[in-house]
């Protein structure tokens, strides 16, 4: 009966132990799909600006009698797909080096309120164009533990969405606020807004709800990946919550007090 209890003992271990193993072989599997995926992806969105700049100067080239203008536009339009392939490597290289984990923050206590004012008025110029107002809402000071560089990113990167994805004469509305152990910021925009199927995915690497559009404003498709992944190093959360045709409100909480893991 010892005996029995002890073989029965043994093989339900066994199975437990073939079951681990296969569940890490799955984990490996999909990491490794997924940086496929990520490589694949990567190389596309590389290729495309010089694909754009190939077709632009093979059509000068061999040419008699181009018009100045018609020079002048494409060199122009080649310009524009440079500074592209610029901030796409620009991203890229920040999200390399964030994940590869010894992207180390750099903590300082920061006075928020002034960064977000500054980087608003940054931004402002951009707004003006499609006369978007770009307000701050701060319900309190707030003095928290930072990288200021990387906490700027994302103030960057969300406002900027805000004004991207924003209709002419809208608004953007910033908050700041905070209790004894988070601050809050919510960066909320009168814009297209983001279909409910999209929300879920607008923070995975190179995804546009609308590639074609995306394109037109000029995005890269990793900004709120890049964002997520620093507020995750900051111990934060971001929720997003959006209605199409409405606007998109993106809340992001950080503890006020970095504790190193
Ligand atoms: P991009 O460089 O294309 O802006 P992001 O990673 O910053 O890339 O955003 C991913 C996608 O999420 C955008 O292409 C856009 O479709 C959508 N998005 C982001 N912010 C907003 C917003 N405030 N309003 C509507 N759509 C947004």
């Amino acid at each position: 009966n010892l005996k029995a209890n002890i073989e029965e003992k043994g093989e339900t271990e066994v199975k437990n132990i073939i079951r681990e193993f296969n569940q890490m072989v799955e984990i490996i599997a999909k990491q490794d799909e997924s940086r496929q995926q990520f490589v694949s992806n990567v190389s596309h969105e590389l290729k495309t600006p010089i694909t754009s700049m190939k077709v632009l100067a093979d059509s000068l080239v061999g040419q008699e009698n181009v018009p100045e203008e018609l020079y002048q536009e494409f060199l122009t339009d080649i310009a524009k797909e440079i500074d592209r392939e610029n901030d796409i490597i620009t991203d890229l290289l920040n999200l390399v080096r964030m994940d590869s984990g010894n992207d180390k923050l750099n903590i300082s206590t920061v006075n928020i309120n002034e960064l977000v004012e500054s980087t608003l008025k940054r931004l402002r110029p951009i707004a003006e164009v499609k006369n978007i107002e770009v307000v701050l809402e701060s319900f309190r000071p707030v003095m928290a533990d930072v990288d200021e560089v990387k906490f700027n990113m994302v103030v960057t990167n969300l406002v900027e969405n805000a004004i991207k994805y924003n209709v002419t004469d809208g608004w953007v509305r910033v908050s700041l606020n905070a209790d004894h152990q988070y601050f809050y910021l919510k960066v909320a925009d009168s814009g297209i807004g983001i279909e409910d199927d999209q929300q879920e995915h607008i923070f995975e690497r190179f995804f546009r709800v609308d590639k074609a559009r995306a394109r037109e404003t000029g995005g890269t498709g990793l900004g709120l990946s890049i964002t997520k992944n620093i507020i995750l190093l900051h111990e934060g959360t971001v929720k997003v919550h959006s209605k199409e045709g409405e606007g998109t409100t993106f809340t992001v909480r950080i503890p006020l007090k970095y504790i190193e893991q």
